[in-house]
């Protein structure tokens, strides 16, 4: 069976709407219409929610060994179709081929780490307070999982969430985003290919997010929400979860400082800065949203950095050697323009870029923006676009105030050849990732998550797998 696939997975077989409506995905390079895809309404979600609740007894029950052969098995073929997933990417969400190469191999690791992690979910024995007791405490996976994703990482994102979930021993309904689903379909196809058992990973496709968002977060059976997205949006699902008392993960929105100290390694903060700044043409969650840059340095990285940003290659991620593909969507794009604007207009001057790219409507040029304050728009919001914001400042104090001065809490960088340094800014930086001397920090070996409005729980290391368990304590009487 091709990895195209426009319908949506329920209990093993592949549906369209009640309905029979599709909705059309766009390649965000060419306007081209990829696919169209079923349109599922509120009501059919609840048919992924029935088969999730049926397939959980005996999916849970298999030992984890059981489990693992069968991730190992979809974390093989989603490897070895690298090639048609990255094209899938490519063409329904525009990033750069060699990166969604990336994001497939990265999307792959967290089937593969959570395959064996699964295999060490331990629980505890604990000193009695009575003689005649014995106590335990023993992990149990959660129940049904909805998970909702966003465009940005169409692989990844569910990867991430879906392969702790699925390891601990609970089954999934997916909702991918609607500028997205061909990714999401392509990867449950192989799942079915790697024997996962009917029901136990389902994928609802649709253009109501609102009401099947309701359905999922509404339905008491549903145990467990885990969602990546806008801080927004992860607010109205926090407060709908309220009524069943859901346990809840929230990936949300970010403004990530990338601070720049005098005393830093100048050639590795400009590499740093531009990996962090212009993967995914911006549109990353940990991107630098602001790049601070201390007195003693600012020339010369500002000369160095837009220096390598003028030679970066705008075009379709199709393209040989693409660097910098389109925006998501035209709102994407209009949010990119008017916060450039916006600074323009309050005093910043660009150094290269600050205007739309003529390799299509949705391209914008990569852009170096200095003199940026913390008055404008994008000192508080995430333009999630090739801009990179330069500031500067004198003091250490200052650049910890003004990166801790944001709702939100996700990731943070900074570059310093100082150990005194590095301690006093890691441990002072109000986040919870924090890259020191490196702009990438993501890996399924690592917790990755916010504090503050970026977010609740972990992705990733042995952190990732407790998101799906619960402990269930047992007090037992003996006879002495
Ligand atoms: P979004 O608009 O919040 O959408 C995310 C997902 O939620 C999509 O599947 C969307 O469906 C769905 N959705 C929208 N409204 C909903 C509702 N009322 N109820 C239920 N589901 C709803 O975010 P996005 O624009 O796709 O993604 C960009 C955002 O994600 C950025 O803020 C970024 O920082 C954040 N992000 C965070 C992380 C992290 O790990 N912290 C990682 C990646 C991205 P439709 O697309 O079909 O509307």
């Amino acid at each position: 069976m091709s990895l195209y696939q426009p319908l949506s997975l329920i209990n093993g077989q592949w549906v369209g709407a009640s309905s029979g409506a599709t909705f059309d995905v766009i390649n965000p390079a060419t306007g081209a219409i990829v696919e169209k895809v079923a349109d599922l309404s509120a009501d059919d979600c609840k048919a992924a929610i029935d088969a999730a609740e049926a397939a959980f007894p005996k999916w849970a029950a298999l030992t984890a060994k059981e489990r693992a052969t069968i991730l190992r098995r979809w974390f093989n073929l989603i490897t070895e179709h690298t090639e048609a997933l990255a094209e899938l990417i490519t063409e329904e969400m525009g990033k750069p081929l060699a990166e969604a190469r990336g994001e497939v191999a990265y999307g792959a690791s967290f089937v593969d780490w959570f395959a064996e992690e699964g295999r060490r979910i331990y629980g505890d024995v604990i000193a009695p307070h009575m003689a005649d007791k014995r106590i335990l405490a023993i992990k149990q996976p959660v129940g049904v999982v909805a998970a909702i994703t966003p465009w940005n990482f169409p692989l990844a994102m569910i990867t991430r969430k879906v392969s702790p979930a699925l390891a601990a021993g609970c089954t999934v309904v997916i909702k991918p985003s609607e500028d997205t689903p061909l990714t999401a379909l392509a990867v449950c196809e192989l799942a079915n290919q790697a024997g996962m058992p009917a029901g136990v990973i389902n994928c609802v496709t649709g253009m109501d997010a609102p009401a099947i968002g309701q359905v999922l977060t509404g339905d008491s059976r549903v145990r467990k929400v885990t969602f990546t997205g806008s801080t927004q949006v992860g607010k109205i699902l926090y407060r709908q979860c309220a009524d069943s008392v859901k346990k809840l993960s929230l990936e949300l929105g970010g403004n990530a400082p990338f601070i720049v100290f005098d005393d830093a390694d100048l050639d590795a903060a400009v590499d740093g800065a531009m990996l962090c700044k212009f993967r995914n043409a911006g549109q990353t969650c940990v991107c630098a949203n602001r790049i601070l840059v201390q007195s003693g340095i600012h020339d010369r990285f500002v000369e160095a950095f837009s220096a390598r940003v003028k030679a970066m290659k705008v075009a379709d991620g199709k393209t040989e050697g693409s660097e910098i593909g389109p925006l998501i969507n035209a709102d994407g794009k209009a949010k990119v323009e008017q916060h450039v604007e916006d600074a323009l207009a309050k005093g910043a001057t660009a150094v290269c870029g600050g205007s739309p790219h003529d390799a299509g409507p949705l391209f914008y040029s990569p852009t170096v923006l200095v003199g940026v304050t913390k008055d404008m728009r994008m000192a508080s919001e995430e333009t999630f676009g090739p801009v990179a914001p330069i500031y500067r400042f004198d003091r250490e104090e200052e650049a910890i105030a003004l990166a801790n001065d944001t709702q939100y809490g996700l990731a943070a960088y900074f570059y310093t050849e100082d150990l005194s340094r590095t301690f006093r800014v890691y441990e002072a930086l109000d986040y919870g990732i924090i890259g020191v001397n490196t702009g990438i920090i993501s890996t399924e070996v690592a917790p990755f998550g916010g504090v503050k409005e970026s977010g609740l729980g972990r992705e990733g290391g042995p952190h990732g797998i407790e998101e799906f368990l619960e402990t269930k304590y047992g007090c037992i009487g003996i006879k002495l």
